[in-house]
């Protein structure tokens, strides 16, 4: 029997991976430009740490995780977000005690055993920041502009951002007892999820994908209503500060989180045009999860984007030109019997920094030629019996097609002059 990729995964083929190198390329300069470090953690993790730090009570962590004993029987996860693996790290190395904020990138796979469709699957990829050690609601807005950034550096100038904020333990608790008193007269008009959940976290309700369950609690007092003067303050100063920059955003009562850690800023990132899962990431402050994993009281705050979307994004609406990967030189080899010479020639202009590449299937000259430009070579060198004896190389301009014979010595700077002047 043939094996094939288990279902919900896929090969990234060179052709394709080309735009990963892009894309990722664009999102380290950027966040690099942002003062954000890379970290990597593993991709796998103590159960426990995602049900910490997920949370107990979601779907990713009640349905979707690859969890899976070891042989000795520990009960190890395969992580299905990156932001509980930075906390952890945070944590072990004892770096809340250096210097404040502390301001990380992340890119890599994910996994989530979830039902595959278009834009989704089983291992995915997520591009994320996190900055711990700061509650100024200037760092949530420089978050922002970095997501923003990122989104422009792509082409992706036609996104749509949601904004809310979900207040802190103090005024949610208030808020909560609010919604409860909204929804109880109701509550058998509720989706059966929601009608166990709405007394324990009303605010999931909110978040339900039932249409009916938003039918039925319609005209509910929204949470940016009932922020406490300081959860008001740090909102208005956000939305601000994007004013003040030009960036827009649509404040949005239903992004809420259900998790007790979330506080403030909450954000998603729309690109309306890729179909009906438009969202290509999101984030927020989360001031209250590196105590939930077991660490000090430090505030944070981060944001992840899924990266194939984003990629089906950049394909559909077409904003932007990508280069595809060429090659310097193509060494075309007239005769087998200058194999030997043709292998030094082409290790010599690669440890010279020069992309180069042959033909190794005795291909016609005029099949190398087609090899050639099917790879994107700037100039061809052609080797043949006059050139070995002559002491010389022919180069050719596969553009122009101008022709030069070049003694060996004055080779590579001759290649280098070239390909500097284009
Ligand atoms: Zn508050
Ligand atoms: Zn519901």
């Amino acid at each position: 029997m043939q094996i094939k990729a288990p279902r919900g995964t896929y090969d990234i083929l060179p052709e394709e991976a080309v735009k990963w190198q892009w894309m990722e390329q664009i999102m380290k300069e950027t966040a690099a430009r942002f003062g954000y470090q890379e970290i990597r953690t593993p991709v796998f993790e103590h159960t426990e740490l995602f049900q910490r730090g997920v949370g107990e009570s979601t779907d990713i962590v009640t349905k979707e995780m690859y969890t899976f004993h070891d042989k000795s029987q520990r009960s190890l996860t395969l992580r299905p977000e990156g932001t509980a693996s930075c906390t952890r790290a945070l944590i072990e190395h004892s770096l809340y005690n250096g210097t404040l904020p502390i301001k990380w990138f992340y890119a890599g796979p994910m996994f989530r055993y979830d039902r595959p469709q278009t834009g989704r699957y089983r291992q995915f990829h997520q591009f994320g920041v996190e900055a711990f050690g700061s509650r100024s609601p200037f760092l949530d807005a420089e978050v922002l502009f970095l997501l923003v950034e990122i989104l422009q550096g792509m082409g992706l100038s036609e996104y749509e951002l949601h904004l809310n904020s979900v207040g802190c333990p103090l005024c949610r608790e208030q808020y909560r007892q609010k919604l409860i008193d909204h929804m109880a007269p109701v509550k058998d008009k509720l989706c059966k999820d929601c009608q166990v959940r709405y007394l324990q976290n009303p605010l999931r309700v909110l978040d339900c994908k039932e249409a009916t369950c938003h039918q039925a609690i319609i005209n509910y007092p929204t949470l940016i209503d009932n922020l406490c003067d300081d959860c008001r303050t740090h909102y208005g100063m956000v939305q601000q500060t994007l004013k003040d920059n030009g960036i827009e955003f649509v404040h949005d009562n239903n992004l809420v989180r259900g998790l007790d850690y979330y506080t403030n800023t909450a954000f998603e990132v729309h690109i309306p045009g890729i179909g009906a899962q438009s969202a290509v990431g999101g984030g927020g402050r989360y001031d209250g999860l590196v105590e939930s994993i077991g660490g000090p009281s430090l505030p944070g705050i981060g944001f992840a984007l899924g990266m194939e979307r984003l990629l089906l994004a950049v394909d559909k609406l077409g904003c932007v030109s990508r280069a595809q990967q060429t090659v310097d030189v193509f060494l075309a080899v007239m005769q087998e019997n200058l194999e030997n010479q043709a292998a030094s020639l082409l290790y010599k202009l690669r440890q010279q920094g020069l992309s180069a590449d042959k033909d190794y299937n005795q291909r016609s000259g005029r099949a190398q030629m087609k090899l050639a430009d099917k790879l994107g070579a700037k100039y061809v060198i052609l080797l043949g019996e006059d050139e070995i004896k002559g002491n010389f190389v022919t180069v050719r301009d596969m553009k122009s097609k101008e022709q030069w014979k070049i003694d060996n010595e004055g080779l590579i700077p001759f290649l280098h002059e070239c390909l500097d002047n284009r």
